[in-house]
């Protein structure tokens, strides 16, 4: 803007703007003008020529250096100061330049404005100064008349004035953006709109009473209604968030979030506004009150402020749906089981010495499933899930697999006892009262160590353990079970490789018919010498070759060996004595065992009645049609079947009676105390019984002379025993043989 040249010196130039607005200054702000100039007239001159001068509203202020140096310390001081007149040539020929350069560069001043002025005509800074510098205008000081004086100082406050409002917006701007940035890292909806209160202040400099105001439904847990909430809120004495907005009673400030909620606008009342918030489908209202009305500029920035919070919940909105189908189960909404290992990360990493957490397997789920349907399954674990959530303490529930739930909370109310008090009424699903009961696996903060993932594996081996228990259906995690799961793979490792370099032999134990002492055959057993010379028992090695399942194999091998045992004693004229060997259910449920057994018998060219296979009451616990057709068929092949341990196990005396049995074996515990008074009531009910079902009937673990004569009296037919022999090697069992028939 510059001034006519042919304007009247004394018309006071005003621009566009308003006179009233010019003269009508309320005196308390100021424009601050510093005046440099080494000649003191000069000041009192523009001083005068300015006099009463009122610029946007605001009169003008003096300031006053009389060299360069001078100029820079009082413009350092006063961080006010908006337009400088500035003489050029003073305590040195570039003085005034050394100033510019001084606001520009050292101090960073961008919104000084400045006038140079010259006395010298012929002095002007080059134009690449006046460029450089952001120079507002460059004058002679004969040029400046109170009319140019007035015009130029008016142009460079005006545009001093725009430059500090373009600052203020970036400003403004820039807490937005940073502002924004922080709101990105926070994930909770909660959170999330607290966070959008807290930057108000900050936004429109002063402090706020806010509430961020939505519907119930999906925003606030356990709140289903459309009623509106408050979800965050900043200032106001009582705690508010989570509550109903009319639990504030406030009926204006209720009126007004509804009303801009309803009519879809932002609504303003005094020093009270609701701003709409929408984004997609997610809306909500947040209402602020205000200390002093904002300025133009900052309700702006505060309209661009909450088109920013707009997409922001709706992101956050999303961000939580998308967790929900993350970390959520569909069917219970109990966390899932990625969510539980996230429990279970804190679980182990806190200080609560008390807590406790638990994995908890419903038994025979799938019968529930395969029985009644799945329909009826679901409801079976919606109720499940609802009578955790009785549990008297703020424990987290999770439903971690199709019928395992997990809990972490305080061990006083998370006990055996307690969860198994839980499963003592049925639970009612549909149209159906059903029993259940559970096994729970525990393991206590002491053992929580490292990832959640890995407590969870603690969690599990416990509860493993809790399955396989026959009395308590519970287990605690300590780190003595993974020692002994350690330990157990690695013996079965061991046995794999002693196996497979055949480091196992089967030796043999003398059976004797009793009334002759005569020996009609051997139990073959297997005996394991590790390569260090240690023997590990038979009762140890063999369940972990049939839980590895490399008792098949080994199997085959005794079978095998047997059939060779017999070809090599009927070679030695010993063709009446039998073996009997054991079979484990593994090898049943191969399906071909029955062939294998002929093959061996075929491959040895032995006779097959001299082989007897000796098989435990346990073998009918898994499939017992399977089991009795595969004996039928062995035992139409003329080899001769044993119930080995009879009395032990729990099988059904129908499904026995199905056997093709030719011995029944007296378990050793019913023959140890059989010589005392009254004590052999088992061992001659067996008896008995095997002589009722046409049996022979051998008792095993003799040790005393008093045990013989007690089951000779009982009828028993054969014995095994140490008190005639102990397991010996094969060439030793030759020895023996020859020994007793001589
Ligand atoms: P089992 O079939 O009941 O074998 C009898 C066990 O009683 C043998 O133990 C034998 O040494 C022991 N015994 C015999 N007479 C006496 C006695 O008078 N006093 C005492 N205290 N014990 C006596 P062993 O050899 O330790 O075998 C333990 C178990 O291992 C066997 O019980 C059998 O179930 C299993 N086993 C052994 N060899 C094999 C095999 O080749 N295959 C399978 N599947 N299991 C086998
Ligand atoms: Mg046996
Ligand atoms: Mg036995």
């Amino acid at each position: 803007m510059q001034a006519s040249e042919n304007s009247d010196d004394d018309f006071l130039f005003i621009d566009d703007s308003d006179e009233n607005e010019i003269l009508d200054s309320d005196g308390k702000e100021a424009w601050q003008v510093l005046i440099v100039d080494d000649d003191p007239e000069i000041h009192s001159v523009t001083q005068l020529a300015l006099s009463d001068l009122v610029v946007l509203g605001r009169r003008l202020e003096y300031l006053h250096a009389y060299s360069g140096q001078d100029a820079c310390k009082l413009i350092e001081k006063n961080q006010n100061i908006v337009l400088v007149l500035l003489d050029v040539v003073m305590e040195t020929d570039d003085a005034g330049l050394n100033v510019v350069k001084y606001i520009r560069e050292e101090l960073g001043r961008q919104d000084i404005r400045i006038v140079l002025r010259t006395g010298q005509p012929g002095y002007a800074p080059e134009e690449s100064v006046i460029k450089e510098y952001d120079i507002n205008d460059y004058k002679t000081k004969t040029e400046l008349t109170r009319r140019k004086l007035v015009t130029t100082v008016y142009a460079a406050i005006r545009s001093y004035q725009q430059i500090a409002r373009v600052n203020e917006n970036r400003q403004g701007l820039e807490k937005i953006v940073s502002g924004s940035a922080n709101l990105l890292e926070l994930h909770s909806i909660a959170e999330y709109c607290q966070g959008v209160l807290k930057q108000l202040p900050s936004i429109i400099e002063q402090n706020v009473e806010a509430l961020f105001c939505a519907r119930g439904q999906g925003i606030i847990d356990n709140a289903d209604d459309l009623s509106f909430y408050i979800i965050a809120q900043q200032g106001f004495s009582s705690v508010l968030a989570k509550q109903k907005l009319d639990t504030l009673k406030d009926e204006q400030v209720s009126q007004q979030v509804k009303s801009c909620y309803m009519q879809k606008k932002h609504l303003s009342q005094d020093l009270s506004q609701c701003f709409y918030i929408v984004r997609g489908t997610y809306r909500a209202v947040i209402y602020i009150h205000l200390q002093k009305p904002l300025s133009e500029t900052q309700q702006q920035l505060l309209e661009v402020f909450y088109t920013n919070a707009a997409v922001g919940y709706e992101n956050v909105h999303l961000f939580h749906k998308l967790n929900k189908a993350a970390y959520r189960d569909g069917l219970t909404n109990l966390p899932n089981r990625l969510d539980f290992v996230r429990l279970l990360d804190v679980f182990a990493k806190s200080d609560k010495e008390n807590d406790i957490a638990v994995l908890i397997d419903l038994n025979h789920f799938s019968d529930v499933n395969d029985g009644l349907g799945q329909d009826v399954g679901n409801l079976l674990l919606a109720a499940v899930s609802k009578r955790l959530q009785t549990i008297d303490c703020d424990c987290k529930i999770a439903r971690v697999g199709s019928d395992v739930f997990g809990l972490v909370g305080c061990n006083n109310c998370i006990t055996p006892a307690s969860l198994t008090q839980l499963f003592e009424q049925p639970f009612t699903a549909g149209e159906q009262k059903l029993p259940i009961n559970a096994c729970f696996g525990f393991c206590t903060k002491e053992h929580a160590n490292g990832s959640g993932v890995k407590v969870l594996n603690q969690i599990n081996i416990a509860l493993n353990l809790a399955k396989k228990q026959r009395n308590d259906h519970f287990a605690y995690y300590n780190p003595e079970i993974e020692d002994a799961t350690l330990w157990r793979l690695n013996m079965i490792r061991e046995l794999r490789t002693d196996f497979a370099e055949n480091r196992l032999e089967l030796w043999y134990q003398p059976q004797l018919a009793l009334h002759t002492g005569k020996v009609i055959g051997a139990e073959a057993l297997l005996r394991w010498r590790k390569e260090t010379g240690e023997f590990i028992s038979p009762a140890v090695f063999i369940p972990l070759a049939e839980y590895s399942g490399l008792i098949v194999d080994i199997g085959d091998w005794v079978v095998n060996q047997a059939c060779q045992q017999i070809n090599s004693l009927s070679s030695q004229q010993f063709d009446d004595i039998t073996i009997s060997v054991n079979v484990s259910i593994p090898q049943f449920r191969r399906g071909n065992f029955a062939d294998s057994v002929m093959n061996a018998i075929n491959t040895h060219q032995i006779n097959a009645a001299k082989l007897e296979l000796e098989i435990t009451e346990n073998i009918l616990m898994d499939d017992p049609q399977m089991m009795i057709d595969a004996l039928v068929k062995l035992k139409e092949h003329g080899i001769s079947i044993a119930l080995d341990d009879f009395g032990t196990g729990f099988s059904s005396l129908s499904y026995l009676q199905q056997l093709p049995l030719d011995r029944l074996k007296v378990d050793r515990a019913f023959v140890t105390h059989v010589a005392k008074e009254g004590q052999s009531v088992i061992a001659e009910t067996i008896i008995a019984l095997g002589k009722k079902m046409g049996l022979k009937v051998i008792a095993e673990g003799i040790e005393e002379i008093e045990q013989q004569e007690r089951l000779l009296e009982l009828g028993c037919d054969e014995v095994q025993g140490f008190y005639y022999a102990k397991p010996m090697p094969k060439n030793d069992f030759f020895q023996f043989l020859k020994e007793s028939s001589s």
